[in-house]
């Protein structure tokens, strides 16, 4: 199963379309000729992104691609006012980075317990009882409603956790974690037993605790895409401190000063930047040590570059205690864990000369209409100034005055785009 499909993941999402409103009379017995009554459409349902702390993979993502959030219904006549569409909740893990699939720039980093809208609901249009002016009395119209947002997005797994645990694999990461925390990793006696990172909290005292984590193991040749370990590395990425294990009891034959080049080797071609991480080392498995000279050597090796070697045993609880509080330690001098600011700046949509704006005048409105017009408009924030300027320009660049002024536009004239209606004015 190659290791990528769990870390990243790419989905396409889409909102619910807005409901159209209704064209409709009031009717009643013996009344000749109601009014217009025709009730507005619902808007779409929006597309929500929300952290679930049971998941610790983007697994779920492998087998569903495509999420869409339900449309709005369409108005009715007596006023009744179509349903909105329900909102679309997509539950991701702790920790995951939303990028726009074209640019890569990050939407959101879904690391607090904030809900995110990703895809904003299209707006209900509205219904002709909207339109009734003294003088449009019988109002024939009514608006679509307008498309939801869609877009295309990368979903990278990026744990939210203090430490992580780094080391070949069957040195004991996943041993250490169960027996600091309330964790249950899976642990064998073979390479590879960890196949998706696993958090565990550390609780060191009353006020002080850590989250650690354990992913498969890197091995050599790992960062050219050797095999597992690569995708992995992504996972500590936000990590604050390393805590790198090393075997050294020397059963599997293994050089324990060779084994930390080799995987801060493999961290560097990586990362540069998460290879000068502060790292503490695990020279793991002393209660089967058959000789103490490999210990030694790896603290010659290690402690020069000021990196402290913790011995321990893992498996016996020996020496985990002290482990757990030098780490608690170490991180209360470190700054606190990334969060990844949005770089995505909105693009505004460009028109599209296959699907001209279309101009109706009706009743002494100008209707303007299309596709183009139609996505820049779900697109603006009408609340904001700044956003407001923007949509003014962008009608302007686009030629949308021009063509009014063409068809004999004047000044005072109401103009209507898709509902929001103002007076024209050179
Ligand atoms: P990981 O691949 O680094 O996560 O390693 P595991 O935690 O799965 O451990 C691999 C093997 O080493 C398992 O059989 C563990 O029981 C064993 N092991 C882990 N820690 C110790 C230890 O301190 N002493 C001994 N003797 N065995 C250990
Ligand atoms: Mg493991």
């Amino acid at each position: 199963m190659p290791a990528s499909f769990i870390d990243t993941a790419r989905i396409s999402v889409r909102a619910g379309k807005g409901g159209n409103g209704a064209v409709a009379f009031h009717r009643e017995k013996y009344v000749a000729a109601g009014g217009p009554d025709g009730g507005d459409g619902g808007a779409g349902g929006s597309v929500v992104l929300q952290v679930d702390d049971n998941l610790s993979t983007l697994m779920d993502f492998r087998y569903k691609r495509k999420y869409a959030a339900e449309n709005g219904a369409d108005g009715q006549g007596a006023r009744r006012n179509g349903k909105g569409g329900k909102p679309l909740v997509i539950r991701v893990p702790r920790g995951t980075l939303v990028r726009d699939a074209e640019t890569n720039e990050i939407i959101q980093d879904m690391s607090g317990g904030e809900p995110f809208v990703l895809c904003k609901g299209g707006r209900g249009g509205w219904g002709n009882a909207h339109f009734a002016t003294p003088t449009r009395q019988v109002p024939r119209f009514a608006k679509a409603g307008l498309e939801g947002e869609a877009r295309d997005v990368i979903l990278e797994l990026k744990l939210l956790a203090d430490v992580g645990l780094i080391g070949f694999p069957n040195v004991g990461k996943s041993t250490l974690l169960s027996v600091v925390s309330k964790a249950q990793p899976k642990i064998a006696n073979y390479h590879f037993t960890t196949l998706f990172p696993n958090l565990g909290v550390v609780y060191v005292d009353e006020e002080t605790s850590f989250v650690l984590a354990d992913i498969p193991g890197i091995i050599e040749g790992a960062s050219e895409g050797a095999g597992l370990g690569h995708d992995f590395l992504r996972h500590i990425d936000r990590c604050r401190l390393l805590v790198h294990v090393v075997d050294v009891s020397g059963s599997e034959g293994r050089d324990p000063a060779a084994d930390f080049d080799a995987i801060n080797t493999e961290l560097a071609h990586w990362s540069p930047e998460l290879a000068r991480r502060p790292q503490l080392v695990v020279a793991n498995k002393t209660d089967v040590m058959t000789d103490e000279r490999l210990l030694d050597a790896l603290r010659a090796h290690v402690e020069p570059l000021g990196i402290p070697v913790f011995p321990i045993s893992a498996a016996s609880h020996v020496g985990t205690r002290e482990l757990v509080r030098a780490v608690a330690e170490k991180l209360a001098t470190l700054p606190p864990v990334t969060v990844y600011e949005p770089t995505y700046v909105p693009r505004p949509p460009t028109p599209d000369a296959d699907e001209p704006l279309e101009i109706e005048h009706a009743d002494g409105v100008w209707y303007v209409a299309g596709k183009w017009l139609e996505r820049l408009m779900a697109n603006v924030n009408f609340s904001d100034y700044e956003s407001r300027m923007f949509f003014d320009k962008a009608l302007r660049d686009n030629g949308v005055f021009a063509l009014l002024e063409e068809r004999g536009v004047q000044d005072g004239d109401t103009v209507d785009l898709y509902g929001l209606q103002f007076e024209y004015q050179r």
